[in-house]
């Protein structure tokens, strides 16, 4: 099933954006890769809530990856999968897996867990999609008057003119962020990887991306469409406060450890940036006391 949900932004009585995308949710397990983040967690919750409201019988999963210089991802997630458990009685919750990973590692083994944990469901029996919240970067015409000194500290790898190659059907294709990401939401769904042995499976997925059904429904639009989504669910006290987005170092995280965000880092100001437009405030008013912003 095909869910397009959309998120109108009022400033008091006047319309000032609208957000659109779409959920497929036309599998027998779901599968969400969760940081204890603010993305991932309103993906879970949205996902979640359609199933209720569809009375699907998807199942829903979850996998995170502990980072060794940043432990608490796990914690934030066990905290919002229990929370959207309590509201959404009738939906099926599944697996949570949980891996620690050094530093140097993160990324491929998050990676890893993933297509472990999809290659077991797999084998369960069923249809299998992955869903990751990740979101672009802002333009630079958008975030350089935001983040100033720290807007080159993003990672340019979420721009959306950030280049890569990919090797889709033997032939090898340059393009940016947004064209892969459509192409990822459209022809991978045809992708039947799920029916093979597990085997034959973990090899096709090892070979080539095309075999394993991923799902990105903010990939193209900035943090932005996050905070729309939970301004419409009236979700940002409740789950929002489960979350963490700040990824600055534990000498800036306050006592006891990693208990405070750190106003400094660029996922900090991400969210305040996107928080203060989504609740029409400006944010370099209300981030004019974080350290760095003279
Ligand atoms: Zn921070």
């Amino acid at each position: 099933m095909i869910i397009n949900d959309k998120s109108i932004i009022y400033n008091k009585d006047v319309l000032k954006d609208e957000w659109n995308i779409t959920l497929n949710l036309g599998y027998d397990h779901a599968l969400v890769g969760m940081s204890g983040g603010m993305d991932s967690s309103i993906l879970f919750w949205m996902l979640a809530h359609h199933i209720n409201e569809n009375n699907l019988n998807t199942t829903l999963h979850a996998y995170t990856c502990i980072h060794e210089e940043r432990p608490w991802q796990h914690i934030h997630a066990k905290k919002v999968i229990e929370y959207v458990q309590s509201e959404f009685p009738n939906v099926k919750f599944g697996v949570h897996k949980v891996s620690t990973t050094p530093a140097k590692d993160y990324v491929e083994a998050g990676t890893s867990l993933q297509w472990k944990t999809s290659c077991e469901l797999a084998k369960e029996g069923g249809t299998v999609a992955t869903y990751s919240g990740v979101t672009l970067n802002p333009s630079d015409e958008l975030g350089k008057p935001i983040w100033k000194d720290a807007w080159d500290n993003r990672a340019t790898n979420r721009d959306a003119d950030t280049i890569a190659d990919w090797d889709i059907d033997g032939e090898v294709i340059h393009h940016n962020n947004e064209d892969f990401h459509n192409r990822a939401g459209i022809e991978f769904v045809e992708a039947d990887h799920y029916r093979l042995p597990q085997e034959e499976h973990e090899q096709h997925a090892i070979d080539n991306n095309k075999y394993h059904v991923q799902h990105y429904p903010f990939c193209i639009l900035d943090k932005r469409v996050v905070l729309a989504f939970y301004k419409k669910y009236g979700q940002l006290v409740s789950l929002g406060g489960l979350t963490n987005s700040c990824e600055g170092s534990i000498t800036r995280r306050g006592e006891p450890k990693f208990s405070q965000p750190c106003h400094w880092c660029w996922w900090c100001i991400e969210k305040e940036w996107a928080t203060a437009y989504i609740f029409n405030y400006d944010a370099n008013q209300s981030m004019r006391n974080w350290p760095g912003r003279s």
